[in-house]
């Protein structure tokens, strides 16, 4: 392996392990009678079809899947692995996403069989320490947020979403009142229309003003009774603290409104100020994100949701709970019901309880005031290449401009993030927020070392060098992934989902 660290000073690549050659699909690999696997005869008659499962649940055909040895599957496999980029490789500089790097020790404990193994359905006389953990954990994330209690099933943040509007509702209802227009700010994350939208409200959407936040006249034009709740994230999406959230939170509560928190971009505050304190009464968290489970490749995730007292009885149901000296199952008296089968993603929040652990109070307030540090080392350093969107002191993440240079050269946001995938790094978010044209969002993250983030700015300024001096080799980026540049549109619009095993005439 020739990849060298960007650490190690040498020019990072990506090369040797994201190899061109063609991987074939398993089932091209497939080889009639070969197989990964041998079971041994007990001697035990096989029971008739239909005596364990009813036979009108029997399938007629035999499911044809690939037959791989074993060797075979695991070079495959193995292959597969190696034509991608991940945290575990590298800088993921992915903003609004939290791409941290997740210690490992995260992983084992969440793999002990003692929580790995344990059924969902076994009653709680037989699982005291899984409650235990789920009732440290809802203390701890309560801790962090400044809230009165929390649900823990909600599968990710957007489903976190879902079931703040759905509490929302549920307080309204219960104060005999029927509000339909939820406030969103333009800068927001695709995620919260939509859950709106999901959740039967309107969207009222309030422009950002000329310093990235939210225009709180624009704000307070909109405000009336039929106003059910606002929802935020603080930084907000630009990577900018929102300062007049205390007045913000007065203006939106004047009117009985709720005020929701994205708690996406918790990793900018963490130890440091409280939604809960900013008057907030609804947060949700991407453990996912934050308190490092991995994710990105579609993995599970957890979204906790955690509220102000007043909306504790409307919680999903059951949660672990503390009765006596013992702790069990219980459901909220006006529960808004369940939001995810069994407990939610279990070892996702053994995973989170972990990493609140191995840091401790004091821990996870470093991890937030690095992650700072890091966004704005970047955001000084890059200033001098490429345009800031708003150019003032950030919080986790800062978002670059390229309108001066695509006007002048051609050169796009898509463009250079293509081209930095061969300097060894996952390219940073594109094209978003919505409000800034040309978007270049930069997330370094606390885990980056000063050594990477010099690697990862010597890499911008080399790539904003060759558009002024080369143009097309950043168009004709990237040259060293397995898939070189695809057209996004095409792609997207016509999906090709299946692969077709039967031999082609
Ligand atoms: C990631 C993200 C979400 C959605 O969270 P998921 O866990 O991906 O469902 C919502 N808002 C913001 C700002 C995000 O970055």
């Amino acid at each position: 392996m020739t990849m060298t660290h960007p650490a190690a000073g040498g020019k990072a690549s990506s090369a040797p392990l994201m190899g061109r050659a063609a991987e074939p699909t398993i089932f091209e690999l497939s080889q009639p009678g070969r197989s990964s696997f041998q079971f041994r005869t007990t001697g035990v008659p096989p029971r008739p079809a239909g005596d364990l499962i009813p036979s009108e649940f029997l399938a007629d055909d035999v499911v044809e899947l690939a037959e791989v040895s074993e060797r075979d599957l695991v070079a495959h496999f193995t292959r597969l692995s190696h034509r991608q980029f991940s945290v575990d490789l590298g800088a993921y500089p992915l903003g609004s996403c939290t791409m941290k790097y997740n210690p490992k020790v995260c992983d084992t404990i969440a793999s002990l069989p003692g929580l790995a193994g344990v059924h969902p359905g076994a009653p709680a006389s037989l699982t005291q320490g899984w409650l235990e953990i789920m009732v440290s954990l809802e203390a701890a994330l309560c801790e962090v947020t400044g809230m009165a209690s929390a649900t823990l099933q909600p599968a990710a943040g957007a489903a976190g979403e879902l079931t703040g509007l759905l509490l929302m509702r549920a307080y309204h209802a219960a104060r005999g009142e029927e509000r339909r227009r939820i406030i969103i700010p333009d800068s927001a994350h695709g995620t919260n229309p939509a859950s709106v939208t999901l959740g039967g409200y309107d969207v009222t959407t309030v422009p950002s003003d000329d310093r990235g936040c939210v225009d709180l006249a624009a704000l307070k034009a909109v405000l009336d009774t039929d106003v059910a709740g606002i929802m935020l994230t603080n930084p907000n999406t630009l990577g900018l603290f929102e300062e007049d959230i205390a007045e913000i939170a007065a203006a939106v509560h004047d009117v009985g409104g709720l005020l929701y928190y994205d708690g996406a971009n918790l990793n900018a505050i963490l130890g440091v100020v409280r939604p809960g304190d900013m008057g907030f009464d609804i947060v949700h968290m991407n453990l996912h994100k934050t308190f490092a489970t991995p994710h990105g490749g579609g993995g599970p995730g957890a979204g906790p949701v955690a509220v102000s007292s007043r909306l504790t009885e409307f919680l999903p149901g059951p949660r672990a709970t503390k009765v006596g000296d013992r702790y069990d199952w219980v459901t909220p008296p006006s529960s808004i019901g369940r939001v995810h089968g069994w407990h939610g993603n279990a070892l996702v929040l053994a995973r989170a309880l972990a990493y609140i652990e191995i840091h401790g109070g004091d821990g996870l307030r470093k991890v937030s005031e690095r992650a700072v540090l890091n966004a704005n080392w970047i955001r000084q350093r890059l200033s001098t290449v490429f345009d800031v969107a708003f150019d003032r002191p950030c919080m986790h993440e800062v978002v670059l401009s390229l309108t001066t240079l695509r006007k002048d050269h051609g050169i796009k946001a898509i463009d250079v993030a293509k081209r930095l995938m061969e300097e060894g790094f996952h390219a940073p978010t594109v094209y978003f927020p919505l409000i800034v044209d040309e978007a270049l969002m930069i997330e370094p993250t606390e885990t980056e070392s000063l050594q990477t983030l010099e690697a990862l700015a010597q890499a911008f300024e080399l790539i904003a060098a060759e558009a002024l001096s080369d143009p097309d080799s950043l168009h004709a980026a990237p040259r060293t992934s397995p898939v070189g540049r695809v057209d996004e549109a095409l792609a997207a619009r016509q999906l090709i989902q299946t692969f077709d095993a039967r031999p082609q005439p």
